[in-house]
């Protein structure tokens, strides 16, 4: 365990200012049509200061906390690998010549990009999706430069939401790893801090992050400071919305591809996709080539893309998932069962966004009890 210090929240524009004077772009919440959602931050003014949010299945609401926390909310509709797996992305141009197409392929600008805010289980979600994009012998190379340029400032978690069970998944709400910084936010009746750890190893990152506290002169955090911001992380645990039983979950499921629940859920699911889009893990993509009006021109475009859509099990003759109920299965199937299997861990890390983005409320941890006692 390295050691800690301590940041004062009115040293966080100094914080933004380090990073931003290292070539990083500032990414992390802020307030946008409702919700708290990453992007680019110019100023610490741009933190969700004093907001919270309400989740339930199919239900969010924004609300203003008794304080000034930057971080009291849990995770909101955006998850990071929007900046990561791209949700769109040119791979290559086209044009015409003598009868035939010659394609170049796209430069892409890599931007350096430091994360404020990364809870545990969007760490553990970041590591899932290294394995799936570089751990394999296909590795994407835009995803794994992407990956190498940012700097990574995780927050342990002071609140969990309705819809969290990042405890049932043993991803949160305490970063264990994957990070440059973690923080914990503490708020004392007339103190507003956060304890700061360096994560571990050597990479210019980890470097980067000490002489950042150096310049900002904090102080080694008092006995009594790391106490209190460990008491907040483990109520936070006490916290979970939701409970997921993991134990057997892979053969229960494989057990029963057929039985009846299925139908049940099926019949309230909208096929709409919500949960794929939302889910940090999920990783699925299509590639499309689209022309100009001529003709003469063309674009090959990678895009987000669904297992709850027809077209996305489309193979010659026809679609492999032709109803809800199949999609429904596949997904839920392979979040918590083909997953371990295909890469050793399971696909889901407890966030909680699918329950709460769903139109229909359908929740994976209601569903999987459908299954329990009676396989
Ligand atoms: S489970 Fe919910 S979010 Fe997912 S496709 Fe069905 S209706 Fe949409
Ligand atoms: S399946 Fe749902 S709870 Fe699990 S990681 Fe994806 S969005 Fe989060």
């Amino acid at each position: 365990m390295g050691a800690k210090y301590v940041l004062q929240a009115s040293q966080f524009q100094f914080l933004f200012d380090a990073l931003t004077a290292r070539g990083y772009q500032v990414i992390g919440p802020k307030l946008q049509d409702g919700a708290i959602v990453y992007d680019a931050l110019s100023s610490v003014q741009d933190l969700p200061a004093g907001w919270t949010d309400q989740q339930e299945a199919g239900t969010y609401r924004l609300e203003n906390r008794s304080d000034s926390a930057f971080f009291g909310y849990t995770v909101g509709p955006y998850s990071w690998k929007k900046f990561l797996h791209l949700p769109a992305r040119k791979l290559k141009r086209g044009k015409s010549a003598e009868g035939e197409f010659h394609f170049v392929s796209e430069n892409e600008e890599i931007p350096k990009l430091a994360f404020v805010g990364v809870r545990a289980c969007e760490l553990h979600a970041m590591t899932i999706q290294d394995k799936i994009f570089m751990g394999g012998i296909y590795r994407d190379s835009s995803y794994a430069e992407r990956r190498e340029n940012i700097f990574v400032i995780a927050v342990n978690c002071g609140k969990a939401g309705g819809t969290c069970f990042c405890v049932s998944m043993k991803t949160g709400p305490k970063a264990s790893g994957g990070y440059d910084w973690v923080l914990t936010e503490v708020i004392e009746k007339d103190r507003h801090y956060f304890v700061v750890e360096s994560g571990t190893g050597a990479g210019k990152e980890i470097l980067a992050g000490e002489e950042i506290l150096k310049e900002l002169d904090c102080p080694l955090a008092a006995e009594a400071e790391i106490a209190l911001s460990e008491r907040i992380v483990e109520e936070t645990a006490c916290q979970m919305g939701r409970r997921l039983k993991t134990e057997g979950i892979k053969d229960l499921l494989y057990k029963n591809l057929e039985h009846p629940h299925w139908d049940e859920v099926a019949n309230r699911c909208l096929t709409c996709g919500n949960c794929t889009m939302v889910c940090p893990t999920c990783f699925c993509a299509s590639i499309a080539e689209i022309t100009d009006l001529t003709g003469e021109k063309v674009e090959r475009v990678q895009k987000w893309d669904s297992c709850f859509t027809e077209d996305f099990s489309y193979i010659h003759g026809g679609s492999i998932r032709k109803t809800a109920k199949s999609r429904y299965r596949q997904w839920m199937t392979h979040k918590l069962a083909y997953w371990i299997d295909q890469f050793g861990t399971s696909g889901c890390v407890g966030c909680g966004r699918c329950i709460t983005w769903c139109p229909a409320g359908i929740d994976i941890t209601e569903e999987a009890k459908g299954f329990y006692g009676d396989s």
